[in-house]
């Protein structure tokens, strides 16, 4: 008891060095294989330092490689306190071709990372009713997917995680062990890496100071 007191103590001072932002770990659950992808994209999302998430392994998940979603026994509470799980597949199959996830590169796992975060973010801010017609939605229109997914990654871009976003999606893209159809579905309801460069090009523009005097 003692023991663990003083220990706690030093093992969140080494984790902040480490990933010099404060990681409340009393509310993360990471599996070990995906920590130190997990921990650099969160060191992004500051605002997510009192969020409880679940990073969880899954042997598949329809579709996707990674998803984000809240829990469901924290859905009645107030969305302050919701509570949010992000599932990993472990196998990826895409139509025939297995990859596991130790295929993937760190950064490109960072990136997919950021994306969910990204989407917890985007769900944060919506209430319970809200979460809900979001949900049906999801599942009818894909113009509502891809308004979604835009926002996710706008999220990530907007937290400096850009070069993250655009090595995910280039490593999609670019990949010539995925099927056609799996990146063609990708090119339809997510945004390009040029769209990528464009958004972290206009977060550039923004960060620079204002020249008081200049404007019209
Ligand atoms: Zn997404």
């Amino acid at each position: 008891m003692l023991l663990t007191s003083f220990i706690k103590p030093i093992l969140y001072f080494t984790l902040s060095m480490a990933t010099a932002q404060n990681i409340d770990l009393d509310n993360k659950i990471i599996p070990k294989n995906i920590e130190q992808e997990a921990l650099e994209a969160l060191s992004f999302y500051p605002e997510l330092a009192e969020t409880a998430i679940e990073f969880k392994f899954k042997d598949n998940i329809k579709k996707s490689t990674m998803q984000a979603q809240p829990r469901f026994a924290s859905f009645f509470k107030r969305k302050e306190n919701r509570e949010y799980v992000i599932l990993i597949s472990r196998n990826i199959q895409i139509e025939g071709e297995r990859f596991t996830m130790d295929d993937i590169p760190s950064d490109v796992k960072i990136g997919w990372i950021g994306h969910e975060l990204g989407h917890v973010v985007d769900y944060s801010h919506r209430t319970n009713m809200g979460m809900l017609i979001f949900g049906l939605k999801y599942l009818f229109s894909s113009a509502h997917i891809k308004e979604v997914e835009r926002a996710a990654d706008t999220f990530a871009i907007a937290h400096g995680m850009g070069d993250y976003i655009l090595k995910t999606k280039n490593f999609i893209l670019d990949n010539a062990d995925l099927s056609e159809k799996y990146k063609e579905r990708i090119r339809r309801l997510y945004i390009s890496p040029e769209e990528v460069m464009e958004l972290i090009n206009e977060n550039k523009v923004h960060e620079e100071p204002e020249i008081v005097g200049e404007k019209d």
